[in-house]
């Protein structure tokens, strides 16, 4: 039976990229032996990081200069992992959810830390779009999609300063102008592939340029000059990204990637603003295609149970909202088929009828 897996993370995968991925694990390529038995310094896998590093550059067209990490720590790690390298005296940071809170917290160890502007007022329902970014700062930091809130970033923003992203949950959503950008970072396991992996996509010449020693692990350094092979990078993580990466070539790359979003998006938030019992939590132009945020509308509040328990029944797994914000959150990655986001609308529908 099919499972609609709206879940925000670890998230719906391609079919093709679970499949070759339970097959590497009883054998990769003939070796005879298991993805999980191999050398991190065979031929075979140094292949397989090496063509994920080149696919991530193709499909979101990362000019010259830049290189791809796959690092190990999670996005969390990077929090700490970027003023590490790049924050001398001060950074900047755009207030736009949990996960920049937790990014500006973990950057107040390093420097003065700038909170341009803060959507907390209204609890993370939209994205500042009125600030100045200091031209002192050593960087801009911003969240592109607010996996938590349902808001998200929809443009690459000009900055006068090197521009650093947590792209966690909407990289390869939609085409990027990577040229914008000093450094991309994210975990793997919402739009890219498994946890236990995370993506950092830099540009080299913003390295170096800290004062402070940084400790050989932490050294974005280390990482460009060994390819992710200084020390065991996740093997079999960054197998399935790979796996991830030449699904999302053959199904027609970052551009048809984002058609579909836009598509799935429309035909949710479409019935969220048409059916009386439920109202969407976030400013219209700011509202995210990867995790959609609604609530039950005002008087309808004590359904809410109810209908977590009517789209269960019909195979919905992961709609339950963040507790921070209450009701329901779609989380619409990549994967995620169309058809599963009509049954979810569909049981919207049907739960309307029976509420008459
Ligand atoms: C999930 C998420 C994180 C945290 O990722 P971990 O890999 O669990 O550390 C950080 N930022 C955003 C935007 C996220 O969605």
């Amino acid at each position: 039976m099919t499972i609609h897996n709206f879940g925000p993370g670890p998230a719906v995968l391609p079919d093709v990229a679970l499949k070759k991925t339970a097959e590497a694990i009883l054998e990769l390529d003939n070796t005879g032996l298991s993805l999980l038995e191999i050398s991190h310094r065979s031929q075979e896998f140094e292949a397989i990081a090496a063509e994920a590093e080149s696919l991530l550059h193709e499909l979101l067209d990362v000019p010259a200069g830049y290189r791809t990490l796959f690092l190990g720590g999670g996005a969390s790690t990077q929090f700490v992992v970027v003023p590490y390298n790049l924050l001398n005296t001060k950074a900047a940071y755009l207030e736009t959810g949990a996960w920049a809170q937790k990014a500006i917290a973990e950057a107040k160890h390093f420097g003065e830390i700038e909170v341009v502007a803060s959507s907390k007022d209204k609890n993370f329902t939209y994205i500042p779009k009125k600030y100045t970014v200091p031209k002192d700062a050593d960087y801009f930091h911003i969240t592109t999609n607010n996996t938590i809130f349902g808001s998200e970033l929809h443009t690459d923003l000009d900055c006068p300063i090197p521009l650093v992203a947590d792209t966690s949950s909407d990289i390869l959503s939609r085409p990027m102008d990577v040229s914008k950008y000093a450094l991309i970072y994210g975990g793997a396991q919402k739009n890219m592939g498994p946890a236990g992996v995370s993506f950092v996509i830099v540009r080299e010449d913003v390295l170096g340029k800290v004062d402070r020693r940084i400790p050989t692990m932490l050294d974005y350094r280390t990482h460009v000059e060994h390819s992710s092979l200084y020390n065991t990078p996740p093997v079999a993580s960054i197998f399935t990204v790979r796996e991830v990466l030449r699904w999302v070539k053959a199904e027609g790359g970052v551009v048809e990637m984002q058609k579909r979003n836009r598509a799935k998006a429309k035909l949710l938030y479409d019935e969220v603003d048409r059916n009386p019992l439920f109202a969407g939590t976030v400013a219209k132009e700011d509202r995210s295609l990867m995790n959609a945020c609604f609530v039950m509308s005002k008087g309808n509040e004590d359904k809410e149970a109810a209908f977590l328990e009517f789209v269960s029944a019909r195979s919905i797994v992961g709609l339950k909202g963040h507790r921070s914000v209450g009701g329901f959150r779609a989380s619409m990655y990549n994967a995620l088929p169309l058809e599963s986001v009509q049954e979810l609308v569909d049981c919207m529908r049907l739960f309307e009828e029976d509420n008459k």
